[in-house]
């Protein structure tokens, strides 16, 4: 729950201010909004944080990730290689720019399975999306090696894990591009909002002018004096997000520090049960620890193990069996069913693209057995104490 459970006076303070100009869009009216530019500061602080050239806030994760597949060209014709665990907006964005999302298989890091990547591509793979789930990163040294040898485009999902670092490098800024989301479920929120992160002020651009009817917001008198050069539309963030967001980002050090510290309890409890495995984390130090995921040998223990643990008021989610993550359980896209019929899915131009449970054995093996706990910020020593007792307690099942 993260960045929800510290909603404070300070975003309030934040967001105060917009109330006595009024002025909650994010651009233009430069005399009326009295220097206040919320959206614009947070944008600066998330940039430099992230230490990254460039930061566009929009209204979603799943808007950022139609906007950076705009900007980086996607479209008609292409396909682009997504894990089979990942929130369906990955997918989604996609076929929403008009590309065909090719299923590839996970590893032990329960991210995108470098290996599997080779297996997946064909003439018109032109990109691909690491999503970092569930606050731990995939393995993108060797995700980036099979990019640049195919010369891939890559677009990191970062929804899940703002603020993990692999190798001192921050998630969502060793693609092209990255995205995170700041709806209510994410490290930090902003209700509903977005931001794309890029080096490259050509790609920069485009999302930009792209989110925002083709504006290049360059006009000082008027925001109907701006230039335009491409179409595009309105996927904007307002200014109360962005003020929200920049108390949020202020609080994302004390949210990880905290996520960390209550991970590694938790850990420490499950450690000596026999058989439990952690889930692969390549740089520990780099974990955003937004959950903790474990596995055991088998599907039958898991599944006992998790009941044990929900008498005992924990509750854990085996992600084979989640309806709205794994790609084999849904079954509106696996009906190719849309709101349009004219998708990717039906363009005759197309290859025709399975999503078989047997193309991605280790997610079928690996999910089914691996139980993932969401950790909070706030974790009181009562509570811990009382979850240390529920697994001891819970581990006899096994
Ligand atoms: C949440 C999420 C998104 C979409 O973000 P929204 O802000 O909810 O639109 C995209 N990808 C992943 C992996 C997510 O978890």
């Amino acid at each position: 729950m993260a960045g929800a459970e510290l909603i404070g006076k300070e975003e309030l303070k934040e967001i105060e201010a917009l109330f006595k100009t009024g002025i909650f869009a994010r651009y233009s009216l430069d005399r009326e909004r009295q220097g206040i530019w919320k959206v614009r500061d947070f944008e600066k602080a998330f940039a430099k944080y992230f230490g990254a050239r460039y930061a566009l806030g929009v209204s979603s994760g799943s808007t950022a990730l139609k906007i950076a597949l705009t900007a980086l060209d996607v479209g008609p014709g292409d396909e682009v290689i997504c894990p089979a665990f990942t929130f369906m907006a990955t997918y989604e964005a996609v076929l929403e720019v008009g590309a065909m999302p090719v299923m590839a298989d996970i590893d032990d890091t329960l991210n995108l399975d470098p290996d599997d990547i080779p297996n997946k591509i064909t003439p018109r793979t032109r990109a691909i999306i690491p999503v970092h789930m569930c606050g731990a990163p995939a393995r993108m040294d060797r995700i980036m090696k099979v990019a640049r040898k195919h010369k891939l485009l890559v677009l990191e999902d970062n929804a899940q894990a703002c603020g993990a670092s692999i190798q001192g490098k921050m998630t969502g800024t060793i693609g092209r591009m990255g995205i995170f989301s700041f709806d209510h479920y994410k490290t930090i929120t902003t209700g509903e909002g977005g931001m794309i992160l890029t080096d490259d002020l050509d790609l920069y651009h485009r999302a930009e002018w792209y989110h925002d009817h083709g504006h290049d917001h360059l006009s000082t008198v008027s925001r109907a004096l701006d230039g335009r050069t491409i179409l595009g539309f309105n996927y904007r963030m307002n200014e109360i997000q962005g003020g929200i967001g920049l108390a949020q980002l202020r609080k994302l050090n004390r949210v990880l520090a905290a996520q960390r510290k209550n991970k590694t309890a938790l850990a420490a409890m499950l450690a000596p049960i026999p058989g439990l495995k952690f889930r692969a984390v390549p740089d520990p130090e780099g974990d955003s620890a937004t959950h903790l995921a474990f596995n055991l040998p088998t599907e039958t223990q898991a599944k006992a193990f998790q009941k044990a643990l929900a008498a005992e008021g924990i509750g854990t989610t085996i992600f084979k069996e989640n309806f709205w993550h794994y790609v084999p359980n849904w079954e509106h896209f696996l009906a190719k069913s849309t709101a349009q019929t004219k998708t990717a899915f039906n363009d005759p131009r197309n290859r025709k693209v399975t999503y078989s449970r047997k193309a991605i054995p280790h997610a079928e093996d690996l999910l089914g057995r691996t139980l993932i706990l969401g950790i909070n910020v706030k974790m009181p020593a009562v509570r811990m104490k009382a979850i240390g007792k529920a697994i001891e307690k819970a581990a006899k099942v096994l």
